[in-house]
Formats: C-alpha cells, structure tokens, sequence
C-alpha cells in the first residue's frame, strides 16, 4: 500500500495501526475505526479494504470471532475492486480457520479454496505455503489422511526450500507432527517413526515449549501405536507437568484436543480432568460454541464411563442450548456468505459487461465498416508490432499496397453502391490469404489495401501475390469501363521485401511499396513489382532488386 498519496492525519492513522498490529489491539481498532471512516466519506476503497481488513484481523487475535467476521467478510468487495489479491487470500484464510473452528468444515473448506485460487492465479508462494498447512489441518480433523499428507508433503518440500523464512522451526514442527499423525490414522507407522526422527533431529533442539508440547501430543499416540505404553505415560507426565492456561494454548488446541481423547482412550482420567479444567477459560473466551462443545463432549463421555448420572444429566442440557446457539450461528454464517457470494457475482457480471462493451469498441475502432477487414489505424498500431518483432528477430518481412485499377471508372460507370460491392469483393478475395500463418490484411482506404507477409521469403511473397491476382481475374467481376484487355476486374500491386533493420520503420517499407504501385500503374496496370535490396558487395553498394510479372 502506497500511503504517500494520503494526507499526514491519515498517513499517522496507518502508520499507528500498522505499529500497533498484534501488539495492541485497543489502538489497532481506534485507528481502523477512524481509518474507515475517512474511507467511506471519501469513497476510497483502499482505506475501507485495508481498515476493514487490519480491524477483522486483530479482532481474530482477540478471538472476537462476531466482529472478526463483520469486518473480514465486509473487507472482500473494496480490497477485490483495488486488486489486492495478497491481502484478499489472507481474509479468506483467516476466515478459513475460523469457519474450521465454528464447526464448519464445508464452509472452510471453501474459503481455503478461494484462498488458493488467488495464490495460484496471482502467483503468491509464501502465502499458499500458509493456506496448504491449514488445508493440511483440516483434512486431518475430518480424518481423511491421504489429502492430509498431500498437503503436508507439499509444505514440507516448500519449507526444505525456504529454511530461512520466519518461524521455520514451528511450521517444520506443525508439519512433521501433522504428517505424522496423519500416517499413524492411515496405520503407517513406519512413515510416522520418519517423521519422528526428522523431529528429533532438527526441531527438538531449538523448540518453544508450545512445539514441545504439541510434540509430546504426537509421541503420546505414536507410543501407543508402536505398543510402547511406558513412552506413553512419559509424554502424557511431561505435557501434565508443563502445560498452563498462561501459554497461549488456543494456538494449538487441535493437538490439545487430539490429546485429550487420547487420554480417554486409555483411561488417564486424572490428567483428563486437570487438561479438562485448564482449557475451560481460554476456551470460553473465544466464545466459539463449537469449541466449547468439543470440551463438553469428552467431559460427557468421561461422566457417562465413570458412572457420574447427575453430572451427565446436567451436562445434557448443557450440550443441546449449545447446540441450538450454533444453529442458528451456522445459519447466520452461510446467510452472510451466500450474500457476500451474491454481491460478488453482481459486481464480476458487471465487470464482464464493461469488458465485454470494451472489447467491441476496441473491434469497432478498428475495422473498416465497409469491408469488416482491419482499418488503417490497425495497421499503425499492429503493423508497428509486426515490424518490430522482425526487426529484433531479424526476420523476413514484406509490404505489399495493392489497388483496384480504374476504378474510378467503375464507381462513375456503375455508381457508388455497386463501387462499394467492388471493394467488397476485392476485399473478400484479399481476406483468403487470412489463412496462411503471418499475413495481416487491412484496408488503406478508399481502393487501396495493405498485406503485410512476416517470415516468408521473397520468392513465397511474390507467388502468393501473384496468385491472388490470378484469382481475382478468374473470379471475373464485370467491369466493362475497364482499360485492362481482360475486362473485368482487376488489381496492381507494390511489394517492398526485406529483413528491417536498425533505424528502419514501418513507413520506409510502405512507402517503398507505394512507389512500385506508382511504377507498375504507370507501366502497365494488372501486374506486380516487387523489390528488394541485394548484400552489399565487395564495394558496398547495396542495389535494389526487382521481381516483376509484366
Ligand atoms: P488507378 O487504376 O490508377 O488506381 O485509378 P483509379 O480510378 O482506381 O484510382 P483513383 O484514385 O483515381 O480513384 C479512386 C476512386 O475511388 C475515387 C473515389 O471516388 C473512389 N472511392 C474512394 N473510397 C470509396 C468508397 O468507399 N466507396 C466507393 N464506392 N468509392 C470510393
Ligand atoms: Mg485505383
């Protein structure tokens, strides 16, 4: 974002937000608020995208999960308008992760996909890097390891190439524990052993205690598959022994909670209890219902396997208010979705409409309304581009006018319409040559035409153009008023051939081939000249050569 074009109050407020971005959250939303607000005065969607954007992520911070998605879902429409497709895939990211949260595994899934889509069609590696561990993640909750290891494969390789990339230890852990859990799911517990040794060997050394706990979560159950129950109850000590409601435990609640039907598996309900308890109030502050129900359903399997009746009872009722709030929750969700989804459409249908519109103005501007073939101003413009091209790949080039010959006579004899069918039909025979690869044909104006042949050597142009002279004759389109003995029909035509040159231009080749028309409608008309410069000899002197069928 260039924040130089903004006046200094603004400047201020985007720099202020930009500071205070994850650290503190009260100033990050007094300055998006403000920012928003000059936004919308000024109809400026950029402030509206990025103060939107900046507001929704920090209340993703604070795990205010109603406001995150207000402003994150509203930051779509300006930040799409502006194109900030870097900042788009984030939104779609983070609204990924938390719709994953809530419950809604369908509805992540399609905000990853988004997410991806920008990434690949705007060529964005790091943050693709970001949406795969997250696809990652959610396929391993939905239990279907083979997407999940294809995803954290992916990441590996990625991370194998980018090992000086922010955080790498913790997203190297992420993935060796994501991998490895997602094979022991599929029973492959040689290829979870792999993943533990590549743990071992480079993220065991410098791992923060929340990746050493979230290891421990993945040798607890990796213990258990390989029948080491004693390596178990190690892991299960150590993560009782360090685990606090003071680490920012959220971050990692898949594991935590990964780990806590482990320990109903195996019956550790002590440890069940006490990790039970340190979650409630972290949890509880996010306010996410799904989440809350996740603790409330191993809290009821514990109540109903160690015959607690009442506590279970209570905790029914508990668990179907919970229930009813994330309905409604999850209706109102897809509702803003589909309606962000409608406003979407609307705005790409419109978009479609104007280039649609632009295009055909581009079309119409130019072609020649007569003839349907390209005009004059086409010729400057692409004619410019044909010869550049040959001129830096030094290759073959020629420009041909051609003209019908008295036809002046023809429109005076006939009259203008039937001299408009004229050119019509000369100009429906110059358009056949359309299908040979390299040749663009207009109309210069009035009875004249321009072909231009790239890459096709002198003899090929001269055959080609003499061919088409034959047919227009054989075609015999009355022309009685005609000086040409054949009496119908015909045309004259200047070719100027050659490989452009440094210096050189369109005009110098055009204006060579206006000359040979001037000589042959002098000499004798119905015929061709074409010209060309010979290699300089031992002298120098480069002489212009002349192919000609009178
Ligand atoms: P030459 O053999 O030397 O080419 O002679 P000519 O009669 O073909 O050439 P000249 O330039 O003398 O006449 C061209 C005529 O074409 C003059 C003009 O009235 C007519 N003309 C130009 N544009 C159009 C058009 O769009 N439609 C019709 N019907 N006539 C046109
Ligand atoms: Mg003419």
């Amino acid at each position: 974002m260039d924040i130089s074009r903004y006046d200094e109050v603004i400047q201020n407020l985007i720099t202020d937000m930009q500071d205070s971005r994850g650290k503190d959250p009260r100033v990050s939303i007094s300055c998006g608020k403000k920012l928003l607000e000059y936004g919308i005065k000024n109809s400026q969607p950029e402030l509206i995208g990025f103060a939107r954007f900046s507001m929704g992520e920090t209340y993703y911070l604070m795990n205010d999960v109603d406001n995150f998605y207000h402003e994150m879902t509203q930051c779509m429409e300006p930040l799409e308008q502006i194109g900030e497709w870097g900042y788009l895939t984030m939104a779609n990211n983070l609204l990924g992760i938390v719709s994953l949260n809530r419950g809604n595994a369908p509805l992540a899934m399609d905000y990853y996909m988004d997410a991806i889509n920008y990434c690949y069609e705007y060529s964005l590696p790091d943050l693709e890097f970001l949406v795969h561990m997250n696809l990652a993640a959610l396929y391993l909750d939905i239990a279907d390891a083979d997407n999940a290891i294809y995803y954290y494969e992916r990441c590996r390789r990625y991370l194998d190439k980018h090992s000086d990339i922010e955080g790498y230890i913790n997203s190297l852990t992420a993935i060796c524990v994501g991998l490895g859990k997602s094979y022991l799911l599929k029973g492959d517990i040689k290829k979870a052993e792999d993943c533990d040794a590549v743990i071992e060997d480079r993220c065991m050394g410098s791992a923060s205690m929340l990746d050493l706990l979230v290891i421990y979560t993945f040798r607890a159950r990796l213990g258990l598959s390989l029948g080491q129950r004693d390596e178990t109850m190690r892991c299960i000590e150590i993560i009782d022994r360090h685990f606090s409601d003071e680490l920012p435990v959220m971050d990692i609640f898949d594991d935590v909670y990964d780990f806590m039907r482990l320990l109903l598996e195996i019956k550790e309900y002590d440890t069940l209890v006490h990790m039970l308890k340190l979650m409630e109030q972290p949890v509880d502050t996010t306010g996410i219902k799904n989440l809350q129900k996740k603790l409330l359903t191993l809290k009821m399997k514990y109540q109903k396997e160690t015959g607690q009746t009442e506590a279970y009872e209570k905790s029914g009722v508990e668990f179907f208010e919970l229930s009813q709030i994330m309905d409604q929750e999850n209706d109102r969700m897809i509702r803003d979705t589909i309606a962000l989804r409608n406003r979407y459409n609307d705005l790409s249908v419109l978009t479609n409409e104007v280039r649609r519109e632009n295009e055909v103005l581009l079309k119409k501007s130019e072609t020649d309304p007569l003839t349907g073939m390209y005009n004059r101003q086409k010729l400057n413009t692409y004619g410019d581009v044909i010869f550049e091209r040959a001129r830096k790949n030094g290759r073959w080039l020629a420009i041909e006018i051609l003209d019908i010959d008295y036809f002046k006579e023809y429109n005076d004899n006939y009259g203008h319409q039937a001299g408009d069918r004229c050119i019509r039909f000369v100009a429906d025979a110059i358009m056949e040559l359309k299908n040979n690869k390299g040749v663009f044909c207009s109309r210069y104006g009035g009875d004249e035409f321009v072909i231009i042949y790239e890459d096709y050597d002198d003899t090929e142009v001269f055959a080609m153009a003499k061919r088409l002279k034959e047919r227009i004759v054989e075609m015999a389109f009355e022309h009685k008023y005609t000086k040409v003995p054949v009496g119908v029909v015909t045309i004259s035509q200047g070719i100027f051939w050659g490989i452009p040159e440094n210096g050189e231009s369109l005009w110098n080749y055009l204006h060579s081939a206006d000359n040979n028309l001037y000589k042959v409608k002098k000499k004798s008309r119905n015929s061709i000249l074409l010209s060309r410069y010979s290699k300089k000899d031992a002298a120098g002197v480069q002489k212009e050569e002349m192919m000609t069928d009178e």
